[in-house]
């Protein structure tokens, strides 16, 4: 017997195509971050304190906007998996299934409500 499902069927493909179009704009924006040169030697900053200190935090303002495109971009990547590993809808730390609504809203969820509220609590920043 296969599983019966009340819940109106996703449309697979036109996920697909959003999260590839999400990706292409993410992947754009975070490589021409990292092809900036003086990205690599922010770290530095605090040797000369003057006239290079307003930039110095603008680039590490613009490293910050970069890391949360990453995770973005990492999420979207992993939803795309999803779709090609055939566990699409499904959360990746329960195994539950994501209700179709909120994929419909967040096309990019790979955990469940619960899960991802717990994430967040967990994880609210990088170490
Ligand atoms: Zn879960």
């Amino acid at each position: 017997m296969s599983a019966s499902s009340d819940e109106p069927t996703l449309d697979l493909e036109a996920i697909r195509r959003d999260l590839e179009a999400r990706r292409d704009v993410v992947s754009g924006r975070v490589s021409g971050l990292a092809q900036r040169p003086e990205l690599g030697s922010a770290q530095g900053f605090g040797k000369r304190i003057g006239d290079g200190t307003v930039e110095a935090i603008s680039r590490l303002t613009e490293i910050g906007v970069g890391r949360s495109l990453e995770s973005g971009l990492m999420r979207t990547e992993r939803a795309l998996a999803k779709l090609d590993e055939g566990t699409y809808g499904i959360c990746d730390r329960c195994g539950a299934t994501i209700p179709a609504g909120r994929l419909r809203a967040m096309p990019d969820s790979v955990l469940c409500v619960a899960c991802a509220a717990t994430a967040r609590r967990d994880a609210p920043r990088r170490r």
